[in-house]
């Protein structure tokens, strides 16, 4: 059997190990033509994540920095809630280090972007833009959340935007004095100002440095922002609007002085983080679930099935238990159809659930809220306790 993976981030590379550890013949096409780099921001990771890796033989060990609390402070800077949680917080980059190294350089082919595949019941044929065709017996649409596989072979449904967007930053641990390293560098710490969210954790330092004092500080503020401001925020210093996310360095000075403007209503302690940080960039919220994760020979995993909020933390466990959900059946089914099948009824239940609980924990930065339940959630993650038990878990699982 041949696979054709469509997209070489975290989903493509987690489905390509796992395919290939159990034989099947793999190739990956990724759009970027040089190396995906991820800013160095962070990543919580669950026993979801580790498991996989584990599973692939891979070393786990320097993964990130280890935190022990979790905590929130008020306006004042008060401690008002503290929770003894250990968790490993890592990074998009060391993931994907880790990944792109165990995959042998043949089956990972860069700058093919694709465009279209047709498919018989012998074959699936995909193709790219540069004009260039591959087929297998299966392919799997690993291109995150825009997906062009989703959109050209199984479903066409819009991103739905959340209505608050995330301002992301890293501070160096060196511009940490001590009183606030004590405060957040032991922990998953919150500001929560009405209608807002500011969040932080250490995260390694560049070159995944882990040495204490070379470590960063990954901070995200979420802040609600109906459409005209969303519009307002993607579009660049020429004037010219962004559909969907702008690059971080075409975001306008004055739109990054306007949020740091707003850091007043902050917990102190991140008042000052925001102080040392480096260029803030911004991430608009958006989610999404398909109906179908198949069709015919074509598989959705990661993102490019369904897009989580980023307060569960689950993207990357997710695309590593979708792509090995999808291994397995694979491997173990006789017939494409019947692995597909499998596969969709292990994860589509899951990838509900963690939309679900996404816009549940996001509900109280919404610009706007509509029905019942999400003013009640939203009454519900105001309340720090609630906050500290249910961001970046997958206990409800
Ligand atoms: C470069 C990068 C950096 C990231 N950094 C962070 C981070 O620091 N923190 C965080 O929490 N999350 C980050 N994410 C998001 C997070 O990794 C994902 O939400 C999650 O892991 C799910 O991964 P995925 O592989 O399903 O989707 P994605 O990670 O979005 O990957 C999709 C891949 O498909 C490729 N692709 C898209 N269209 C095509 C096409 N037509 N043809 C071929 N290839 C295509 C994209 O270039 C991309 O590499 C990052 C994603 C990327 C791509």
């Amino acid at each position: 059997m041949k696979v054709l993976i469509i997209g070489g981030s975290m989903a493509g590379l987690f489905a390509a190990l796992l395919l290939r550890q159990r034989g099947i013949e793999v190739v990956v096409f990724e759009r970027a033509a040089t190396e995906l780099s991820g800013r160095g921001a962070g990543i919580a990771t669950h026993t979801q994540i580790l498991d996989v890796i584990e599973s692939l033989e891979l070393d786990t060990r320097d993964l990130g920095v280890g935190i022990r609390l979790r905590r929130v402070f008020g306006s004042d800077g008060r401690l008002i809630a503290e929770t003894e949680r250990r968790q490993l917080m890592t990074s998009w980059d060391r993931l994907f280090t880790l990944l792109r190294a165990a995959l042998p350089a043949a089956c990972y082919r860069r700058g093919h972007e694709f465009v279209h595949a047709e498919q018989n019941k012998g074959a699936v044929t995909a193709q790219f833009a540069d004009g260039s065709r591959a087929s297998g017996d299966l392919l799997i649409g690993a291109d995150g959340l825009r997906s062009g596989v989703r959109t050209s072979l199984i479903e066409q449904q819009p991103l739905l935007y959340a209505g608050y967007v995330a301002w992301r930053a890293l501070a160096a641990e060196q511009a940490f004095p001590r009183e606030l390293h004590d405060d957040l560098f032991d922990a998953l710490g919150f500001s929560l100002p009405p209608g807002e969210q500011m969040l932080g954790y250490p995260v390694a330092g560049p070159g995944n440095d882990l040495r204490p004092g070379h470590r960063r500080y990954n901070i995200v503020w979420y802040r609600p922002a109906d459409k005209p401001t969303l519009a307002r925020l993607l579009t660049d210093a020429r004037g010219h609007r962004h559909d969907i996310s702008i690059p971080p360095p075409l975001i306008p000075e004055v739109t990054i002085a306007e949020m740091r403007g707003a850091r007043a209503i902050l917990a102190p302690q991140f008042q000052a983080v925001l102080d040392v940080c480096d260029r803030p960039f911004l991430q608009p919220i958006y989610d999404f679930e398909v109906a179908r994760m198949h069709a015919g020979r074509v598989a959705l995993i990661g993102d490019a099935a369904f897009v989580v909020r980023p307060h569960v933390g689950a993207g990357v466990a997710k695309a590593a238990q979708d792509a090995a959900a999808l291994a397995q059946a694979v491997a173990t089914t006789d017939s494409i159809e019947a692995a597909l099948e499998a596969f969709e009824a292990a994860r589509q239940p899951i990838g509900r659930r963690m939309v679900g609980r996404g816009r549940d924990l996001g509900a109280a930065m919404q610009a706007q809220l509509s029905t019942e339940h999400e003013h009640a959630m939203a009454a519900r993650y105001r309340e720090p306790a609630a906050v500290l038990a249910d961001t970046a878990t997958l206990d409800f699982l």
